[in-house]
């Protein structure tokens, strides 16, 4: 699947579209037991549901895609809301990725109606996924934040640790925020000191993901131990320790589908 980004429709777009549909963080999906698909429908209104707001995204292999806000929780029959996370794996990953794409382009429009110096009303500015302020002539653009997520190997054995902020008792590679003047490696390290108290070397860029609770971009990169013995910072960290391959596959580790879960297996398929 092709998925080419737009802010304006072209004209002759077919009257079908995706419809990527959310009511708080919650995903409108299109129900069969256990399995979830995106609504691909003319029409919302035509299917009971109203939005408040709708954005136009581009084309997925040349067929329309919008996102919108619903202004209330009713689903039409045969379809229900689901936390965006819990779609983790069962939506094609294209469709998954829309769907975070859509969550952080209705969530900033909904938060940017009003300009935050004046207070005045928000409004669109022409061909640009951006809101201006006619009287402080300043832009809104959606928010990304972005944050590096670390594979650290010492020998035959990587880093994993477990947050206080995971939801269950998973172990994870480490990951934080950068900060506002940071460089990814300064921020690598930073964390990686923070948290563990070990220094770190050989930063490798490894890939990124974009992830929408609500709207980081997370940036990978492998390292390798460079000195120092491990030191938890108590207050994020409950454990952390260094892992084989043997006892990785005793641990609950992150789910497909992340970039966590691919650094992790990254690992594991290692030769050296
Ligand atoms: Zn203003």
């Amino acid at each position: 699947m092709r998925f080419l980004p737009a802010v304006v429709p072209p004209p002759g777009l077919g009257s079908e579209a995706w419809w990527f549909l959310y009511h708080g963080d919650r995903l409108l999906v299109e129900t069969r037991g256990e399995a979830a698909g995106i609504p691909f429908w003319s029409d919302p209104a035509g299917r009971g549901v109203r939005t408040v707001r709708a954005q136009y995204l581009g084309t997925l292999d040349g067929r329309p895609c919008f996102s919108g806000e619903l202004d209330g929780p009713a689903a039409p029959e045969g379809a229900g809301f689901r936390p965006l996370r819990s779609l983790l794996g069962i939506l094609p990953d294209e469709l998954f990725s829309l769907a975070g794409r859509a969550f952080q382009v209705v969530d900033w429009d909904r938060t940017h109606q009003y300009c935050g110096i004046c207070g005045m009303r928000t409004e669109p500015v022409e061909g640009e996924r951006a809101k201006g302020c006619a009287r402080c002539g300043i832009q809104f653009f959606p928010r990304v934040a972005p944050a590096v997520i670390v594979a650290v190997v010492r020998d035959r054995k990587i880093l994993l640790a477990q947050a206080r902020r995971f939801p269950s008792a998973f172990y994870s590679v480490l990951a934080g925020f950068v900060e506002p003047g940071e460089t990814f490696e300064e921020c690598v390290r930073r964390e990686v000191r923070e948290e563990v108290g070990i220094e770190v070397t050989n930063l490798r860029y490894f890939g990124s993901q974009p992830w929408p609770f609500p709207h980081q971009l997370m940036v990978g990169f492998t390292a390798e131990h460079a000195g120092g013995d491990l030191a938890i910072e108590e207050k994020e960290i409950i454990r952390a320790g260094w892992f084989d391959a043997d006892e990785i596959a005793r641990l609950e580790v992150p789910r497909h589908g992340t970039i966590a879960r691919r650094l992790i297996e990254w690992f594991l398929d290692r030769k050296e």
